[in-house]
């Protein structure tokens, strides 16, 4: 596919020790995720008084930060996670990038950085996939794809308790195996009450490092409990159902209901979750969007009211709920997929190309 020129002109420094052909076979053939980086990271700096400025392409590598930078010690810092998908035919696309550059602008007003223009966003995600697009897993290989992590973070070296004045974007790009390599594995979930996620006026729906690094805590309780991930309820009530550490929620009815918990500002807006809320609703899913108690799902599931619970999230797509344990007992989940998969196949297929793209939500890099 020929590239579309961007419309910010960013600097190129070539990777003088850019992998060969055979080193990157040799790690798409097992990327894992998360571990192996791509030749080069796109940056772009910002500074109080010249605004954004120097996008460029680099090689990937350590960045030279100041001790006293912002971000080390009053964690001054955004990220955004998204996947570009090759096709059949190899192309390369994204799936709805702009929801991403609009979340990131979200977090940024909630963390007191400067908001990035969508195009600098864009294009420095279409840059930095053209460059290193030999790292973009084949479209025979499974579920694999490369996945981009834009992050911004306070580099200004001073102490002091107040927004910086200097600011770095970046982009950064590494190849994703299959999230299912083994086969699906439904997941079990923790349910934690000695802590929360996000409190009403707090930072739960910006993406910020600070929301990950406090729920570590409880995601070594559900780990100590036998479980893969925690489910966070509300900071007042502890009641309701809010997300994952890294997933949104789903509740599957019989009678064709869809439950999610609704945005309320203390849960990640997930650009997954969105997607299927539509996708369900065109299927003529009645899909609520509300406060859900845990009370709700345990008896649902117990009455049989609830026949599939399944978290969503751009690593995974879907995954399906096994089991539910908390302090004093468990719960097993239905063990019916069939609303979950067939969701999970319907946006695979529109984000690999293989189903028609009737909402425009591919993005060619
Ligand atoms: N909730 C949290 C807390 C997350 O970190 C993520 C991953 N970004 C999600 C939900 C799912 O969001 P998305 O579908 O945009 O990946």
């Amino acid at each position: 596919m020929t590239q579309t020129p961007t419309s910010t002109s960013f600097a190129r420094t070539e990777n003088p020790a850019r992998a060969t052909d055979e080193q990157i076979a040799a790690v798409l053939a097992n990327p894992g995720f998360g571990v192996h980086f791509t030749d080069h990271m796109v940056l772009v700096d910002w500074d109080k008084g010249e605004g954004w400025h120097d996008p460029r392409v680099v090689p990937y590598g350590p960045l030279q930060l100041d001790p006293s930078a912002a971000v080390f010690h009053y964690g001054q810092e955004i990220f955004e996670g998204m996947k570009a998908y090759r096709h059949a035919d190899g192309s390369v696309w994204t799936f709805r990038p702009e929801r991403n550059a609009e979340r990131l602008n979200a977090s940024a007003r909630r963390l007191a950085l400067p908001e990035l223009p969508p195009t600098v966003f864009l294009d420095a995600v279409k840059e930095l996939v053209s460059t290193d697009q030999a790292w973009v897993p084949s479209a025979d290989s499974g579920e694999t794809s490369l996945y981009l992590r834009p992050f911004m973070i306070a580099t200004e070296a001073a102490l002091g308790v107040r927004p910086s004045n200097k600011v770095l974007f970046s982009v950064i790009a590494s190849p994703a195996g299959a999230y299912f390599a083994g086969g699906l594995k439904p997941v079990s979930l923790w349910v934690s009450e000695l802590y929360v996620r996000a409190a009403p006026g707090g930072t739960g729906a910006a993406k910020c490092g600070g929301n990950y690094a406090a729920s570590l805590a409880s995601q070594a309780e559900g780990i100590e409990h036998g479980c893969d991930q925690v489910v966070f309820l509300d900071a007042v009530e502890h009641t309701y159902v809010e997300e994952l550490g890294g997933m949104n929620l789903f509740f599957v009815y019989a009678d064709g209901r869809i439950v999610t918990p609704e945005l309320t500002g203390t849960i990640l807006p997930g650009v997954t979750r969105s997607s299927l809320v539509e996708l369900a609703r065109e299927r003529g899913h009645d899909v609520q969007e509300r406060r859900f108690s845990i009370d709700e799902w345990r008896d649902g599931v117990a009455s049989g009211e609830i026949t599939e619970v399944f978290a969503c999230g751009t690593a995974a797509v879907i995954s399906p709920v096994g089991r539910l344990a908390w302090n004093g007992g468990e719960l097993a989940m239905p063990e019916a997929h069939e609303v979950t998969m067939s969701l999970r196949e319907e946006l695979l297929d529109i984000q690999y190309g293989r189903a028609e793209d009737r909402h425009g939500w591919l993005y060619p890099l």
